[in-house]
């Protein structure tokens, strides 16, 4: 019995590398249930997994269990879902006040959805070169209001390399996962972190996405420094989510610390009167953006959402 870590998933094979350094390919044999959820392929980049020599295959007989994994559901009928990734230890997303503009909607988004999905996130505001005064003072509000909540910011430029020490540093030794709009910088950055790297960072749409050669595949790539970069096609935020509407709010931290002072114990947080949540908005210890993008998530509509 040998054990290591999935670094590549073709969806019939899993390349795994173990402790020292041995690189394996292996396949499952008959089906595999994970944490109750109905899947084709159970096993992702990621996964620690337990793997037997059989006749002149490797098998995986175990997979050990994660800390959080990324999930995307099929399009197709019969409804199953893919594990696309497991085990992350913090998602980058970059991000850019300018050229072009990330909205504060689409951050607070992707930061509920990893919540939702108990991943860490690193805020990287790329291309500080670029920004005049006013793209500054907007880099600095944005940096306030999430930092304030908790979540590790970085300033940096993909074209001057600042910061990419200290960018590195925080990879080192870790699984991590980069995403972000097109255009922000990513694939610069990722050549500047760890050159010739040739990674498939151009986004595939949710509707290509349920193509299957490209939901099966995924792959991490090695940091010559140690650590791995998660490549997997099509993850651009984490997609759709579900999430109860009256969980909402336990995924925006600075809200969910907030409401422990609401008068009623299901407050929305949004028609109640002697709501925390509303009193710190005003009083400006929860930013109105925040607040904003939690009022639309509950106010969307549920079709949309699982479209
Ligand atoms: P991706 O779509 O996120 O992978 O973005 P790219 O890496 O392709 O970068 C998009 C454009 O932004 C390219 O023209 C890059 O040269 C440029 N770019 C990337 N990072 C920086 C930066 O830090 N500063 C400036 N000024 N330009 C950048
Ligand atoms: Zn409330």
């Amino acid at each position: 019995m040998k054990e290591g870590l999935v670094i590549k998933s073709t969806g019939s094979w899993y390349t795994v590398k173990t402790d020292d350094g041995e690189v394996h390919d292996c396949r499952i044999k008959g089906r595999f249930r994970m944490d109750g959820i109905r899947t084709t392929n159970p096993i992702s980049v990621g996964d620690m997994v337990e793997f037997n020599q059989d006749k002149d295959s490797n098998v995986i007989v175990k997979i050990h269990d994660r800390k959080n994994y990324i999930i995307r559901k099929s399009t197709n009928l019969s409804k199953s879902s893919q594990i696309i990734a497991a085990n992350i230890d913090h998602a980058f997303l970059i991000v850019t006040v300018n050229y072009p503009l990330t909205t504060s909607t689409f951050i607070d988004r992707f930061l509920a959805a990893a919540e939702a999905y108990n991943i860490p996130v690193n805020l990287v505001f790329n291309k500080v070169d670029r920004y005049r005064e006013k793209d500054l003072v907007q880099l600095q509000e944005l940096k306030n209001i999430y930092q304030n909540i908790g979540y590790k910011c970085f300033e940096v430029s993909a074209k001057t390399g600042l910061n990419m020490d200290v960018l590195k540093e925080e990879m080192k030794g870790k699984i991590n996962l980069l995403s972000g709009h097109s255009g922000v910088g990513k694939s610069t950055l990722i050549n500047l972190i760890q050159p010739g790297l040739d990674l498939k960072t151009g986004e595939i749409s949710e509707s290509h996405s349920s193509g299957r050669h490209t939901t099966t595949f995924s792959e991490m790539f090695e940091l010559d420094f140690s650590g791995y970069i998660i490549d997997t096609p099509g993850i651009r935020g984490f997609g759709t989510f579900d999430m109860k509407k009256e969980e909402m709010f336990h995924f925006f931290p600075e809200i969910f610390r907030t409401s422990k002072h609401c008068q009623f114990h299901n407050c929305t947080h949004m028609h109640e009167p002697k709501c925390a949540v509303k009193k710190a908005v005003e009083n400006g210890e929860i930013a109105e953006s925040r607040y904003d993008s939690y009022w639309g998530m509950m106010s969307e509509d549920e079709e949309l959402k699982y479209r």
